[in-house]
């Protein structure tokens, strides 16, 4: 048998179908990871209810786990090598978040970059912001340790969540004695893919995204909405690729023609119209298996349900065992 190099956790939030930029920025590399790592990879619903606007967001949760798990599966993560499961069928993460929160200074969460961001976004402020967001990082460390991952994949703006991570284990260690190992950065190559309107990063909430289960002619009519180089007006105009977001999909989708497409754009030659075709056919192309695969699993109807179940049942094995451990050091 290979020796692994450790063990990965790492979570999605459910939010149904996945596009582009979520299967270039995580799932790829979840992908690739599964041949080095013992890998569990996990459906955070509770983290999706930090943010919760509406009883309609909470009642998505289950049809969305249903979709996204179908986007894991048909893209390769595969139940015999990984822990796939819902983070809230383990109740025992409740238990250790519980715990953890009496280790960690209430400081170094309110300092927490994505949190003070969080804040702006939702106009939110010390009175109004519910303790569940505050405490975010918390249950994602318990998330981790729970079943002793030692490594998390993430990219670059995700590092200080993991270095928060570290120092609340190294707290709990310090306090109770050796329990739980450091998880460590895994630095993923997750290459940023801005969204269709070529100003933000590619995301369902602003609808400028490109889903993977879309059909072929969805997917193209989509490419066709993408903005370009505004300064490309007309045809004859000479364009900048690396401005262009439909450029810098080729360099992904296309890599064989984008030195042609470069020389292309920037003598005008080349058209926005058939660049963006060209870059659809393209897409396509890259995701028709995933596509083939995909709809062959959604025609069996439980079977998501049944890996989400077996993958609870070997998550919770561990868990269990690790929240002896910890009310056994804490006194309990
Ligand atoms: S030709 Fe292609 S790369 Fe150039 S601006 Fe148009 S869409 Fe972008």
């Amino acid at each position: 048998m290979v020796q692994k190099k450790g063990r990965i956790f790492s979570g999605m939030r459910p939010t149904g179908r996945l596009h582009l930029g979520n299967y270039l920025g995580a799932l790829k590399s979840w992908v690739e990871l599964q041949d080095d790592y013992e890998c569990i990879y996990c459906v955070v619903d509770v983290h999706a209810l930090t943010t919760l606007e509406s009883v309609q967001d909470a009642k998505a949760i289950v049809p969305n786990t249903n979709e996204m798990v179908l986007d894991w599966l048909a893209a390769g993560i595969d139940p015999n090598k990984s822990i796939i499961f819902v983070q809230s069928h383990v109740p025992e993460v409740m238990t250790l978040h519980t715990l953890l929160s009496m280790v960690t200074p209430l400081g170094w969460l309110m300092r927490v970059p994505t949190f003070k961001e969080k804040l702006r976004q939702m106009k939110a402020n010390d009175e109004t912001v519910n303790y569940g967001l505050v405490g975010y990082p918390v249950l994602q460390t318990a998330d981790i340790i729970l079943y002793r991952g030692d490594t998390v994949p993430v990219g670059e703006d995700q590092v200080p969540h993991v270095e928060l991570s570290r120092e609340i284990v190294r707290r709990f260690n310090k306090i109770f004695g050796n329990t739980f190992p450091e998880p460590k950065v895994k630095l993923t190559e997750s290459p940023s893919i801005r969204g269709l309107d070529g100003k933000t990063k590619m995301s369902k909430t602003l609808n400028n995204h490109v889903e993977l289960a879309l059909s072929d002619d969805e997917t193209r009519k989509r490419i066709m909405s993408a903005v370009t180089d505004p300064q490309r007006t007309h045809r004859n105009i000479p364009g900048r690729p690396d401005i262009c977001n439909v450029y810098s999909l080729h360099k992904i989708f296309n890599e064989r023609k984008v030195n042609e497409i470069e020389q292309g754009c920037t003598s005008a030659t080349l058209g926005c119209v058939d660049c963006k075709m060209d870059l659809a056919v393209n897409v396509n192309k890259h995701l028709a298996p995933f596509r083939e695969r995909r709809t062959a699993l959604a025609n069996q109807p439980d079977l998501v349900q049944a890996i989400l179940t077996d993958g609870a049942k070997r998550a919770r094995k561990i868990a269990k065992s690790v929240i002896a451990e910890v009310r056994g050091k804490m006194g309990l």
